[in-house]
């Protein structure tokens, strides 16, 4: 069977379906989901991210993972998990970066939150060395020690549902689920609107959108869901995450809901299963669980502004003065790609959340 196959028949079965449920089967079926069967990642895939443009995004990245532990009184130990790792290029160039500091390596212990077999096996490949544990979600990361997050493009990869301010017989307004449904002779098709229930309708919050009458507006509980979890997990470990994604910065309405493949969009219901679907990041909504969890947040900030604080011009300038001159082109058009903003350096966001119980610099540590 396919993905298709059964997106029909669940469809037959149980009605139209909403775009949560269609982006959780369509990326995350365990059998037939996109990310269970490739490697999406790379020119010969679907889509090019962050670290497989740079070497110097992970370095970078490690160098605020190294000054977050530095932070934290040099722990003796801790855990750097990240989350939807992909070929595991990133964590290996964010130790390699943490290597010039050998306690950092001793009291690393690596944890990879991944569901993909087929990416388990290209970061084994990249991360065997460092001996990662692999979870399939967050309830078996430890808590026993202070813990330090990274996730790069792994938000925009959960899914959101979609809901349309329409309005119903009786000229009231009303949110409407924009939902997938399937007949033979349509196809794979939208539907809105759909009434939904009203525990259903109440994720929508009406103060943040404003929408007028037409307007789709995008809600995540599963990000939100997860971004609470992890807060509860930093509240008793101490530490921080840092999220990259593209996003907005306020939450607003519009249809962000994107395929892509071969490195082209194309339709959401075309090439299902064969094409990423992603949707935008509302940074703002994911900042407002944070802070109700009593994290600290700061951005989002645009990747750009970020990577040139924490020193990316620097860190050209240096390998290029090992490089040869196309060597050295090619780091500067690395160095555009990711911060400047008509390219990546805008669209995409940071965000950070830390508690502030983070464990106050100890004179005992490092050596100890
Ligand atoms: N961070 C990597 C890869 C981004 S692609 C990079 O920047 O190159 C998205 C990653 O998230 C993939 O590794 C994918 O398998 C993983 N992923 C997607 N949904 C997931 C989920 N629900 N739980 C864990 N990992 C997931």
């Amino acid at each position: 069977m396919s993905v298709v196959e059964f997106l029909k028949r669940k469809i037959q079965t149980d009605g139209p379906m909403d775009i949560g449920a269609y982006m959780s089967f369509v990326l995350g079926h365990p059998e037939f989901g996109y990310y269970m069967t490739r490697d999406p990642l790379g020119k010969s895939g679907d889509f090019t991210t962050a670290p497989e443009v740079s070497q110097m995004f992970g370095e970078v990245l490690g160098a605020y993972v190294v000054h977050q532990w530095i932070k934290m009184g040099r722990s003796a130990r801790f855990t750097l998990l990240e989350c939807g790792p992909g070929r595991g290029t990133l964590m290996a160039d964010m130790l390699r970066a943490g290597s010039v500091f050998p306690e950092f390596l001793q009291a690393v212990s690596v944890h990879l939150l991944e569901t993909s077999p087929v990416l388990k096996m290209k970061q084994r490949h990249a991360l065997g060395a460092a001996n990662p544990v692999w979870h399939d979600d967050l309830s078996t990361v430890p808590d026993d020690a202070p813990l330090l997050v990274v996730a790069n493009e792994f938000l925009d990869a959960l899914p959101v549902r979609q809901f349309v301010r329409g309005l119903t017989n009786n000229q009231e307004k009303a949110w409407m689920e924009r939902c997938v449904a399937y007949s033979d002779g349509e196809g794979f098709h939208y539907v809105t609107p759909v009434i939904p229930a009203l525990g259903d309708q109440a994720l929508v919050d009406e103060a943040r959108f404003k929408a007028g009458v037409g307007e789709i507006v995008e809600v995540s509980p599963a990000r939100a869901g997860f971004v609470q979890d992890l807060c509860a997990l930093l509240k008793k470990t101490g530490g921080g995450a840092l999220f990259i994604d593209y996003g907005h910065s306020k939450s607003a309405p519009g249809d962000t809901l994107q395929a892509i493949k071969g490195h082209e969009y194309c339709d959401v219901l075309e090439h299902i299963g064969d094409a990423d679907l992603t949707a935008h990041v509302d940074f703002q909504a994911l900042r407002e669980v944070a802070e109700r969890a009593g994290a600290e947040v700061s951005g989002p900030m645009e990747q750009g502004d970020f990577l040139k604080t924490m020193g990316i011009v620097e860190r050209t300038e240096a390998l290029k003065a090992a490089a040869s001159e196309a060597q050295g082109l090619e780091l500067d058009r690395e160095l555009k790609r990711l911060s400047h903003k008509d390219e990546m350096g805008a669209l995409f966001k940071v965000l950070g959340v830390s508690f502030s119980d983070l464990p106050s610099p100890s004179p005992s540590s490092p050596k100890s």
